[in-house]
């Protein structure tokens, strides 16, 4: 199990972004760095979180969440012009636990963040992070830190 480090400003960044795209489902995406951890884990610091448009049918937005190919790419670009790495992405499931769906794990993709936000009512609730496959999820420990601390974190060892 990891640890993912995640500042308080960018916790409210995605809370915002998720609450306004409420009842229906809303994402984005974060681009981080890896960091010495236990043996068997490596951590995560993320060091942005990128709102995304989405682009899935107006009927299936309360469920679903697409991303299209060249939206995708441009993101891949970024994240290595800025010497980092696409890590996972965020989602919420709007009056819904922040555990993985069905379709989530049918789509899911191997060695990537799965940040989910409940969002009850218009509100974000519970942030959990996984790791997903069509039948396996194991989840990691997101650990929100003060910008001070996020700060701190930034300056550790990275590891590749
Ligand atoms: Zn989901």
């Amino acid at each position: 199990m990891s640890r993912i480090y995640l500042s308080e400003s960018q916790n409210r960044r995605i809370s915002a972004h998720l609450e306004s795209a409420y009842p229906h489902e809303g994402a984005g995406f974060l681009l981080g760095h890896f960091v010495d951890g236990y043996i068997a884990a490596t951590d995560v610091v993320i060091d942005d979180v990128i709102p995304s448009e989405n682009s899935s049918a107006e009927d299936e937005r309360h469920h679903r969440f697409v991303m299209t190919p060249q939206a995708w790419m441009r993101l891949e670009d970024e994240a290595d012009r800025r010497g980092l790495r696409l890590v996972g992405c965020f989602h919420s499931h709007p009056d819904a636990p922040a555990i993985p769906s069905a379709f989530d794990r049918e789509h899911a993709l191997p060695n990537f963040l799965y940040m989910i936000v409940s969002v009850n009512a218009g509100r974000a609730g519970e942030l959990r992070s996984w790791e997903i496959s069509r039948d396996n999820q194991v989840e990691h420990i997101c650990a929100v830190v003060s910008d001070d601390e996020w700060r701190k974190i930034m300056k550790w060892q990275t590891v590749n």
